[in-house]
């Protein structure tokens, strides 16, 4: 790399070699796609009983539903609670307007699966958890752990009655929209045939678990499950930890992402030995979390949250007018260092804009010089130089998800934790008594597998059936090159239904402030169709088209930072252009620029580019 001068004035000296490391980057890349098997096993037939779900009634029966309800809301989690709250907040007060629609046996979404020892939100709870000020609740500390989660779901679904009305227990198999009624008729595994006039579609990316494509996953003869299944009734203990059922047992965990992280600290402090299957190391900060200061929580004003979402959103893309930094924390922190705000203070300091390979390589050499302070701190931390050697990561910071941890890394300083480093190929077989891989059987009491969700599938293989809209249109077809919506939310066809998550939309590292400002554009939607006694509304193809034409010279590209990661859901494990990948439907624009885009539209009155149909006519504009 020959650093320009103006770079070299900026970042001044620097103690590494950025070609060196460079190539090992590729390196590791390219030793993980040429040799590791990559392939996974969809949770399904003889696998299903990794889905079970361990907190609900096996035995649980009801009688089929044939009746109407106004909104039928997929999904429970907070996206779904959000908007029920609001849709009560906008007059839609009795119980059988709203029903929530979930595979679960209750409501929380991500938070009722994911009760593995540990599990704790890893951005801020007061920006995270939702409806913090409607609710009169405050989090304990500032990365509250999952028990505290889920009881503010459970807070949002009393206060609204969003349980009232819910089919849990359930999964929708069809829906088809019925052009002559104006209504969606939906059927559900459990023989439901109900209608619904609306239909919001509240699908979180990262809700279907996976496994591995290792041979042999179904021979194991010893306990397993996964990590969003976690079985407490063999662990023993509880979410806070104390897995007393482990003390005798040889314990294997495959997978280290951000879940295993917080997973692992609990297992390392319970199991009598822990083999944790490592392909490629997270790349682990310290969390430096802490309890709610009360005098701080007493001083906060009406309006706070909001603001301090806002803020979150808007300090992590760099927006220059933005100079106070609310939540101040290692996300923030990294991002400052690694985009927008980096540049400016370069900027300043040498009185001029950098050009884009100027901007380019400062970003590249902040990034070398943040991943040798966390490869730093692996040695200084983790007593065994060859397990700190193996825990180091070689990537950008940003080709995995970042993860932080005040205890797992000192976790490998135990006894009975024994890192087995793959080297980046991965677990080569699964046996009746354990794990093979690096040539050596492993033997284990139990193998749980911390091995993520699906993302590079397309949209409607995740949530788990079609949809037929107008005219017989299949969504799985009409989106088969891609996602085509209005503004993420909407679908010309598919009248009445609404989409929340990332379909299409600004992405921030706060999935709830981006599905919070989508509720307020839904419900606008959903308010104006009824105030104008409209019995359907749906964008026209031009509509989307022209918001598409934005999106596409907008969307986040598949360019070199992507391509030179090691594998792994941010860069679709590899295959960058996967149109159905984690990152493939974010705007590149930003969020601001995104939500500006949006209320600017719905600014401009009239609801423009939406075609309204009256119960007895055609479609009309
Ligand atoms: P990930 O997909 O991030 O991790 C899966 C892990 O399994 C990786 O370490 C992967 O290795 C490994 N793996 C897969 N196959 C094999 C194999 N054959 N042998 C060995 N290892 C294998 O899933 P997570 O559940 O950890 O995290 C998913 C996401 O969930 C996070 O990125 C985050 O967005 C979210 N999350 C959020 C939390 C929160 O508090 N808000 C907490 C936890 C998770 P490799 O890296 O090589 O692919």
């Amino acid at each position: 790399m020959e650093i320009a001068p103006v770079v070299k004035q900026i970042i001044g000296e620097i103690d590494f070699d950025p070609d060196a490391l460079h190539e090992k980057y590729l390196h590791e890349r390219d030793k993980r796609l040429e040799r590791g098997a990559r392939s996974y096993k969809e949770i399904a037939g003889e696998l299903s009983h990794f889905c079970e779900d361990p907190h609900a009634d096996p035995n649980f029966t009801r009688d089929p539903i044939n009746d109407e309800v106004d909104f039928l809301l997929i999904g429970a989690g907070f996206s779904s609670l959000v908007l029920g709250a609001r849709l009560r907040k906008a007059g839609y007060t009795a119980p059988s307007n709203i029903r929530l629609i979930d595979a679960a046996g209750d409501v929380g979404g991500t938070w009722y699966w994911n009760r593995y020892p540990g599990a704790q939100c890893d951005t801020e709870g007061y920006v995270y958890m939702p409806m913090l000020e409607d609710t009169g609740t405050m989090p304990t500390c500032k990365y509250p752990y999952q028990p505290e989660i889920l009881a503010q779901a459970n807070r949002i679904a009393d206060k609204y009655a969003l349980r009232e009305n819910a089919m849990f227990q359930t999964s929708v198999t069809g829906m088809a929209w019925d052009d002559k009624a104006k209504k969606w008729t939906i059927t559900t595994d459990r023989g439901d045939n109900f209608r619904s006039k609306y239909v919001v579609m509240a699908t979180g990316p990262l809700s279907k678990p996976k496994l591995p494509g290792i041979p042999g996953i179904n021979s194991f003869r010893g306990h397993t499950f996964h990590t969003c299944r976690w079985d407490y009734g063999y662990t023993g203990g509880s979410t806070l930890g104390e897995l007393d059922g482990l003390k005798d047992k040889r314990v294997g965990i495959i997978g280290t992402g951000a879940t295993s992280i917080q997973c692992i600290p609990h297992l390392a402090a319970s199991a009598k030995e822990l083999y944790i299957f490592q392909r490629t190391p997270s790349c682990v900060d310290l969390r430096y979390n802490k309890p709610t200061d009360p005098e701080w929580a007493a001083s906060l004003k009406p309006g706070w949250q909001w603001e301090r979402m806002v803020n979150f959103a808007e300090v992590l893309e760099g927006i220059p007018d933005v100079e106070v930094d609310l939540v101040n924390d290692g996300w923030t922190v990294l991002y400052r260092k690694a985009f927008g705000p980096a540049l400016k203070k370069a900027a300043e300091q040498v009185g001029r804009k950098l050009d884009r390979e100027e901007r380019s390589q400062l970003l590249e050499l902040y990034d070398y010089q943040n991943m040798n302070r966390i490869r730093q701190q692996i040695a200084d931390i983790v007593k065994d130089p060859k397990t700190a050697e193996s825990l180091k990561p070689w990537y950008r910071q940003f080709c995995k998800r970042p993860t932080f941890h005040d205890t797992y890394l000192q976790a490998f300083n135990r006894p009975n934790v024994h890192l087995v480093d793959t080297d980046g190929l991965g677990v080569e077989q699964i046996t009746p008594d354990g794990v093979m891989t690096n040539g050596e059987e492993y033997k284990l009491d139990c193998l749980i597998f911390a091995t993520g969700f699906e993302t590079e599938t397309s949209y409607v293989h995740r949530a788990g059936y079609d949809v037929t809209g107008r005219d017989g249109r299949k969504l799985s077809d009409y989106w088969a090159n891609g996602l085509r919506t209005f503004f993420g939310v909407a679908v010309d066809g598919f009248p009445n239904l609404f989409l929340l998550g990332r379909t299409q939309s600004g992405s921030s590292l706060n999935l709830l402030y981006g599905i919070t400002r989508q509720i307020g554009h839904v419900v606008h939607m959903i308010t104006e169709t009824e105030k104008r006694g409209a019995a359907s509304v749906e964008p026209s193809a031009e509509a989307v088209q022209n918001f598409l034409d934005d999106f596409w010279a907008h969307k986040r590209k598949a360019d070199r930072y992507w391509a030179e990661c090691t594998p792994g859901f941010f860069n679709n494990e590899g295959n960058v252009d996967n149109n159905n990948g984690f990152f493939a439907d974010s705007y590149g624009g930003g969020i601001r620029k995104f939500f500006n885009n949006f209320q600017e539209w719905r600014d401009s009155g009239d609801m423009v580019g939406m075609k309204f149909a009256f119960a007895t006519e055609g479609t009309d504009s």
